[in-house]
């Protein structure tokens, strides 16, 4: 049992949460549908159960930017935060970046590669 807890929240600081350590997974995904939703080349994803994340004060606001999917930005600033899907129940994905310490995190997977932009994959030349 751990009682290391990850804090993060938007920019804005109107959405805070605070997640319960470990994350099922940490991920690079190269995904048009992300590249979109976040305007960055790659989203470094960090997943969570749903009852291991906890809101405070305002929660997000979500656009579904496919069926069953959910993603969750703050109203106020905008800010990217979450990801959830009918695929994955039960789990909140959150972008790395939000997190208080990103650096408690390293991403071990890359995921939808065949979407990547060319450079963007480490370990290949150009
Ligand atoms: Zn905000
Ligand atoms: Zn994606």
């Amino acid at each position: 049992m751990s009682n290391i807890i990850h804090k993060g929240g938007c920019q804005c600081r109107a959405v805070r949460f605070e997640a319960s350590d470990p994350p099922k997974f940490v991920c690079n995904c190269h995904c048009e549908s992300c590249r979109k939703a976040t305007g960055a080349a790659f989203s470094t994803w960090v997943g969570f159960n749903e009852d291991k994340v906890r809101w405070d004060n305002a929660s997000p606001t979500f656009y579904a930017s496919s069926k069953g999917v959910r993603r969750g930005y703050c109203s106020a600033c905008g800010t990217p935060l979450t990801y959830a899907s009918d695929q994955w129940p039960g789990e909140t994905h959150f972008l790395i970046g939000v997190f208080d310490d990103p650096n408690a995190f390293t991403p071990r997977k890359e995921v939808f590669t065949e979407d990547a932009l060319a450079w963007a994959l480490h370990g290949k030349d150009a």
